[in-house]
This record gives C-alpha cells, structure tokens and sequence, in this order.
C-alpha cells in the first residue's frame, strides 16, 4: 500500500489549511458557543471547489478521491469539528452517494446544484425508533400512480433544517426487512416536507441537527435512488464509504490537540519549569503522537481502500477496514482530547480554551455513522464469517 501523497493532495491540504486557519479557526469558539452555522460559509467553502469533491466532474464536482476529501475534513476538523460535520454530510453522505447510485438524468438534476452550494445536501437514515437496527426504519412510501406517498419521521439529521436534497430512505415492503428498503432522492420542496426541531446538543454545535418529518409527501417515480426494494444496497455502501471518510474528522481533532498540547506545553510554567520538561507530561505528549499516527495509517489505507472497491477492485476488506478505521480512530481522537484537557489543567476545563470543544466534538465519533458497539460487532463477524 503506498500511502505518499501526489502533488495535487499536498496543494489541497495547504489550500484547506490555509482557508481554515483564516476563515474558521478565529470563530471556532463563537460557533460552538452561539450554536450557529457562519453566514456567509457554505459559500466560502463553496469557493474552494470542495461541494462537490468526489462527484465526477461532467456534474459539477470536482472528480477527486475520496482520499481528498478525507484531507479537506481532517484540515476542517482540525478548526472546527462542526463545520468539517456539516460538509461531509453534504459532500459525502449525499453528493458522493448520489454520484455513485443516481441515474445519469437525476445527476444532470441534482448534483450541478449541490457541487456550487446552491443547494445542501443531507442523508436521512435514522429514526427515532431505528438507529443501530437501521433495517427497521418505520418510514413507508406506498406507491400511488407516478408517485409515492411517504410518512415517517427521520431523527438527528445533520444539516436538516437547511438541506435542500435528502438522501432519504424508506420501508416500501415492511413484511420484507432489509429486502423492503427502498432509497429516494427527496428535494425539500415537495409538499408535506417539513423541519419538526432543531436540536440542541453537547458538542458539534454549530452544524444544524434536526427532527424531519414526512406527512403524505408526495415524491415521483423517477426519484427513486437505485431500485425500489433494493435500498439496502444504496444504504451498505454508503455505509463503509461513510466509515472511511468520516474517520478523517478524528485525525484532524487528535492533530489539533496535540498541537494545542505541545505550544501549553512549552509556555505553562510549574515548580520553576514547562510543564513539558516533566516525564510524565512528556510521556502523555509521546503516547498521543504515536496513537495518532497509528490511527492516521489506519485512516488513510481505508479512504484507498474504499475508493479501489468503489472503482469496482476486487477482493478488499473495506467492509471490517472502514468498520476498524472508524472505531479506533473515534477512540484514538477522544483519548487524545480528554488528555489534552488533562495537560491544561484547570484552564482546560474553561469554554474559553478549545480543548474541551475537541472532547465534546470528538464523543459524536464514536456514535455517528455506527457506534462502536456496531463496528465491532461488524470487525466480528467479517472475521468470523458468521
Ligand atoms: C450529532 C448527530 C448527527 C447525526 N447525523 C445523522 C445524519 O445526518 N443522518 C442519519 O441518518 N443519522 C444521523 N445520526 C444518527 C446516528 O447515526 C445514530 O445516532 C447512531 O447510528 C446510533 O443510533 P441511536 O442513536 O438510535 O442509538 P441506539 O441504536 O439506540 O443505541 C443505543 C446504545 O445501544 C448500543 N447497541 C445497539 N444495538 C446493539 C447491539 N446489537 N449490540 C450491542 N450494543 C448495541 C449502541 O451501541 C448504543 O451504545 C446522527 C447522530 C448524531 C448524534
């Protein structure tokens, strides 16, 4: 596996950084505490040609690996953990997942739109009563002449109350399970859409998470993401790319406390010196180094793993390797932010200092996209064949 970065990663990582260490880091903690998206952000971030990072460029996007757009959300995550959330979301929950599924003419449709942030993009999974058990989502679309008509409630949606596109999925056999499960591209206009709550959180605030609900909304035919009945296809491979991708945000918050840590490190002054030149800060600096680069290896052989299989490779272990990346990764970067706190001391555990906004952030990890829970039972199973 060659994990070296081209010339055209190492410009995007400078690009982002830059953007980010400007444009986000000095109203990080204003985001966080106001619980509000920036005005004006989604056209910035528009602006450096990242809506649409993955999707082929004949769309609109930018045709990008999806080893790219882990570097953008490891650059975003390392500012602000909310708005690296809020894109990926956009840029790969919905705009890779329709670039990968959708029919040619719903991408003519839907996706010039996304990649220029004309529009936002949204997935739409969980329920209140299906998180982990997605199979048993509740949300029934009955098909009713070139239409269906579809009822339900989806809970915890990222970017829910301003997304324009929902990648939605719906039970259209209930009898069926995972058989019944069918995948939409739902456009927020249509009637009997609407935004029930925004929700109030701990961490990732900023990034809007919403309750949606679906009352007689009427969605055509032609939307129909895949084939009725066959969503759970959509919804598995989504699942493994969303795994891989979203274990970049965990790299750019263990990077940013370890950074934070190492400057408190050398300024704090104890018992007449840095904190940094006592062994046992030493040892807890050394330990988050090298579990952080352990987790980004880990990261990184995922992101290519995922894409080979996306490009039709044969014979990768994404499935437990996307499974794996998340679960250490969410660990790694909260281990990491909880010892960060730990060296900064009393100040740490103050709302002005950002290392408690990257342990508050990097607890979402390990429930978002799959809990831990799950991803073990996923790495089980693969390796057991059960
Ligand atoms: C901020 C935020 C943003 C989100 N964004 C989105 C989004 O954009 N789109 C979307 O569709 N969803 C989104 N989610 C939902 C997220 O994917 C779910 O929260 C997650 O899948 C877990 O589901 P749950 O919350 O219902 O927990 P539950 O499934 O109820 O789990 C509760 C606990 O039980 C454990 N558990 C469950 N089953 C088992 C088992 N078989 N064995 C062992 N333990 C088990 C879990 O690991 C967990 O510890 C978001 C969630 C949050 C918090």
């Amino acid at each position: 596996m060659d994990y070296r970065f081209s010339e055209q990663h190492i410009m995007l990582r400078e690009s982002i950084r830059g953007f980010a260490a400007k444009e986000i880091r000095p109203i990080a903690e204003e985001i966080d505490a106001e619980d509000a998206w920036p005005e004006g952000m989604w056209e910035k971030l528009a602006g450096l040609g990242i809506m649409g990072i993955t999707v082929d460029e004949e769309y609109g996007g930018a045709g990008a690996d999806l080893l790219s757009a882990v570097i953008v959300l490891e650059e975003l995550s390392k500012a602000s953990p909310a708005i690296a959330l809020s894109w990926g979301a956009h840029a790969n929950l919905c705009c890779n997942n329709l670039n990968h599924n959708a029919s040619p003419d719903q991408k003519r449709k839907y996706l010039p739109p996304l990649c220029t942030a004309k529009h936002i993009g949204a997935l739409g999974l969980t329920e209140p009563n299906a998180g982990s058990d997605a199979v048993s989502i509740q949300t029934v679309a009955v098909r009713n002449g070139d239409h269906y008509v579809v009822n339900g409630t989806k809970m915890f949606i990222t970017n829910g109350t301003v997304a324009d596109t929902i990648v939605l999925y719906t039970k259209t056999d209930r009898a069926k399970g995972a058989k019944g499960i069918t995948a939409f591209i739902l456009d927020t206009a249509f009637p009997g859409f609407s935004v029930s709550k925004k929700l109030k959180k701990y961490g990732h605030r900023g990034s809007p998470t919403a309750e949606l609900v679906l009352e007689d909304c009427r969605i055509p035919v032609e939307n129909v993401l895949g084939e009725e009945n066959r969503g759970i296809h959509v919804l598995m491979s989504g699942l493994d790319v969303e795994r891989a991708f979203y274990a970049g945000e965990s790299i750019g918050i263990a990077e940013a406390c370890l950074e934070l840590s190492l400057q408190y490190a050398r300024e704090r002054v104890q018992f007449g010196k840095p904190i940094g030149a006592f062994q046992l800060i030493q040892a807890k600096l050394a330990d988050m180094y090298t579990q952080l680069e352990a987790g980004r290896a880990l990261c990184y052989k995922a992101a290519l793993l995922a894409d080979q299989e996306r490009k039709g490779g044969k014979g990768t272990e994404v499935h437990k390797l996307a499974a794996a990346s998340i679960l250490f990764n969410a660990e790694m970067a909260y281990r990491i932010a909880d010892q960060a706190v730990q060296i900064h001391g009393g100040y740490g555990y103050m709302l002005e200092y950002p290392v408690q906004r990257f342990l508050r952030d990097a607890k979402l990890i390990e429930i978002g996209a799959g809990t831990s829970e799950i991803r073990r039972l996923i790495i089980a199973r693969e390796l057991l064949g059960v």
